[in-house]
C-alpha cells in the first residue's frame, strides 16, 4: 500500500504517529493509500524546522524570493499533467476542470512573482524639520494553512506562495482525503530553489490542526473549510493569539430576471451547479426563478440536466465526476431523501446511477429540485454535492432580500439585460464575490477571494493585495539626523512642527 508521509525541512519525513487515514479513488471506489496523521510532536519538529529557515528567508531580497517563486512556476508547468492527474486520482473532478483548477492556483504563483513591488512602503519627507517617517511591512514569521478537500493544489496555493514570497515560512495542512498534490508542490518548490524549511507539508486531522492552533511559534493561521470548523478555527487561533482568516462554507444564489438571456443563463447555471460535482465553495447551488420565468427555467435545466455525461474524470466524455468519498456521497443522497420528505419537486433525480465497470466509484447523477422554499433544510444548508434548487420569487427586492437574509455570504450572480438592475444588485447585496451575466465570479489572482458574513471569520481575504496585507505587518519608523547642539529634553506629547 502507498504511503504518503510528510515534507519537513526539505524531505519526505516519516511521521512520529502510526496513525493513518485511508485515501481512495472516487472513480473506482478502491482504497489508493493510506496517509499518515502528524501527532503534536510531527508538528512541533516542523514548527521549529520553520522558525529555524525564518531568519535567513525574511532577510533575503524580495527579488532572490521572487527568482525561485518564477522557477516555482515554470515548474509547475512543467508538471502540469502530472499534478492534474493527482488531483484527479484522489478528489474525482473531470482532468480539464482539475487543470482548470491548477490554472487558477499557478496565477497566484505568477502574481507573487510581483511582490517586490507590494511590499515597497510609503516615505513623507520632512514630516517635522529635518524629520523624515517612512513605512514598511515585514514578513510575520511561521504561518500555517489548513485547507478543504475540494482543491487539493489551488485553495493550498491561495496562501503559501504569498506567504513565501512576503518572507514568512509556511506549515500546510492539506485535506487528509487528497494529500499527494502538496507533497509534489512542496517538492517541485525544493527542486526551484526554495531552502530548506521554508515550505513544509504536515498531513493529519484534527489533532494535528490543534496542535498547530496552540503551537506559540505559529503567529498566523490561513484557514478554508466548512463554517463550523472554520469558526473553531478562528476562535481557537485568536485566543492563542494569532492573526487568523478563517474562510467557511457557502450556499450562492443565481437570479435569473425575466429580461436575460435565458440560453446564456441557463448554461451559466449548468456549468456552475454541476461542475465538480457541485464540490466548489462558489458552485450556484440556488437559482432564484424571478418573475414569470420560473416555468422554462426548469423546464430547460431539466433536459441539460438529464442529459449531463456521468464519468470517471480522466474519461474525456465525462462531463461531472464522482463525488470525493461514500461518506460525502451518502450525506448528499441524504439531503436528497430529505428534499422530497419536505415537499420540494425534484424534476430530475441523479440517484441511484450506475456507471458499467465503475460500479463501486461514487457517483450521483445532477439532481434538480423545484419550489424549493426559504424554510427548508435543502435550501439553508449547503449540500456540496451536484443539487440545484429553484426558488421562484415574486420579484426583483424579494430576490435581493433572500439573498441578504441567508446565512453564508460567499458569491452569488444576476442574470439580466438591464444595466440599471445589474448595479443596483451589486450595491445592494450582502455577499462579498458577485456577478453580473457571469456564472461563477471568483476574482483573479491581483484582486483578493473572500466571502461576508458565516463565509468568512477574520477581516482580511486571500491572495491579491488583501493577502500581502495579512502576510505582512507594518512598521512606521520616524527618524531626525543629529546636528549641533542637543535639544532639551521635552515632557509633552511631541508636535513635529
Ligand atoms: P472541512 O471543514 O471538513 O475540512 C477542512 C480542513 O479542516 C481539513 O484540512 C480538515 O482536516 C480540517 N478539519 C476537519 N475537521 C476538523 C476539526 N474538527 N478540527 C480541526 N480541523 C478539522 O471541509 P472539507 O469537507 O474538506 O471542504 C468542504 C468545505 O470547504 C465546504 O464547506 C466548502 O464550502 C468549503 N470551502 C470554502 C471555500 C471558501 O473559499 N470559502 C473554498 C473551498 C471550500
Amino acid at each position: 500500500m502507498n504511503s504518503i508521509e510528510h515534507f519537513i525541512n526539505g524531505k519526505i519525513t516519516k511521521g512520529f504517529s502510526k496513525k493513518t487515514s485511508k485515501i481512495f479513488n472516487p472513480a473506482t471506489g478502491e482504497q489508493t493509500a493510506e496517509v499518515n496523521l502528524a501527532s503534536k510532536n510531527d508538528v512541533d519538529l516542523a514548527v521549529e524546522k520553520a522558525k529555524h529557515a525564518f531568519t535567513d528567508w525574511s532577510r533575503k531580497p524580495p527579488a532572490q524570493r521572487a527568482r525561485v517563486i518564477f522557477k516555482f512556476k515554470e515548474l509547475i508547468e512543467k508538471n502540469s499533467d502530472e499534478i492534474t492527474k493527482l488531483i484527479v486520482s484522489e478528489h474525482g473532478k473531470v482532468y480539464e476542470d482539475a487543470k482548470g483548477s491548477l490554472t487558477r492556483g499557478l496565477e497566484v504563483v505568477e502574481f507573487a512573482c510581483g511582490i517586490p513591488h507590494l511590499l515597497k512602503g510609503e516615505f513623507s519627507e520632512n514630516v517635522g524639520t529635518d524629520v523624515d517617517s517612512w513605512s514598511i511591512r515585514q514578513p510575520l514569521g511561521v504561518c500555517a494553512g489548513i485547507t478543504p478537500f475540494n482543491f487539493p493544489a489551488m485553495v493550498p496555493m491561495w496562501m503559501f506562495p504569498m506567504a513565501i514570497a512576503c518572507g514568512n515560512t509556511f506549515i500546510l495542512k492539506p485535506s487528509e482525503k487528497d494529500p499527494s498534490c502538496s507533497i509534489k508542490l512542496a517538492q517541485l518548490f525544493k527542486e526551484a530553489g526554495l531552502p530548506d524549511g521554508v515550505f513544509n507539508v504536515v498531513n493529519g486531522d484534527k489533532e494535528t490542526v490543534d496542535a498547530l492552533l496552540t503551537n506559540k511559534d505559529v503567529v498566523a493561521i490561513s484557514f478554508v473549510g466548512s463554517t463550523p470548523i472554520a469558526k473553531y478555527i478562528y476562535e481557537k487561533a485568536a485566543k492563542n493569539e494569532k492573526r487568523v482568516q478563517a474562510l467557511g462554507g457557502a450556499k450562492n444564489h443565481c437570479v435569473i430576471m425575466p429580461d436575460c438571456d435565458l440560453d446564456q443563463a441557463v448554461n451559466g447555471l449548468m456549468g456552475a451547479a454541476y461542475g465538480s460535482a457541485g464540490e466548489r465553495c462558489m458552485a450556484q447551488s440556488v437559482a432564484v426563478a424571478v418573475g414569470k420565468i420560473g416555468n422554462q427555467l426548469v423546464n430547460k435545466l431539466a433536459k441539460k440536466v438529464e442529459s449531463l455525461k456521468v464519468g470517471p474524470g480522466l474519461d474525456k466524455n465525462s462531463e461531472m465526476g464522482p463525488l470525493v468519498t461514500k461518506q460525502h456521497l451518502e450525506k448528499v443522497e441524504g439531503y436528497v431523501d430529505l428534499g422530497v420528505q419536505e415537499g420540494a419537486k425534484l424534476v430530475v433525480d441523479g440517484r441511484n446511477i450506475k456507471l458499467q465497470g465503475y460500479e463501486k466509484g461514487f457517483y450521483i447523477g445532477g439532481c434538480l429540485f423545484d419550489n424549493v422554499d426559504k424554510k427548508m433544510r435543502i435550501y439553508k444548508e449547503e449540500i456540496f454535492g451536484p443539487v440545484l434548487s429553484v426558488v421562484r420569487v415574486r420579484d426583483f427586492e424579494t430576490a435581493v432580500n433572500l439573498v441578504n437574509e441567508h446565512e453564508f455570504g460567499n458569491g452569488t450572480s444576476i442574470y439580466t439585460r438591464d444595466g440599471d438592475v445589474g448595479r443596483t444588485f451589486a450595491t445592494k447585496i450582502k455577499i462579498g464575490m458577485v456577478g453580473i451575466n457571469i456564472p461563477i465570479p471568483v476574482p483573479v489572482a491581483y484582486h483578493s477571494f473572500g466571502g461576508w458574513k458565516r463565509s468568512l471569520f477574520g477581516d482580511q481575504h486571500m491572495h491579491g493585495p488583501e493577502g500581502v496585507r495579512f502576510y505582512t505587518k507594518l512598521k512606521t519608523i520616524t527618524s531626525k539626523w543629529p546636528k549641533g547642539i542637543a535639544s532639551d529634553p521635552e515632557f509633552v506629547m511631541p508636535i513635529l512642527n
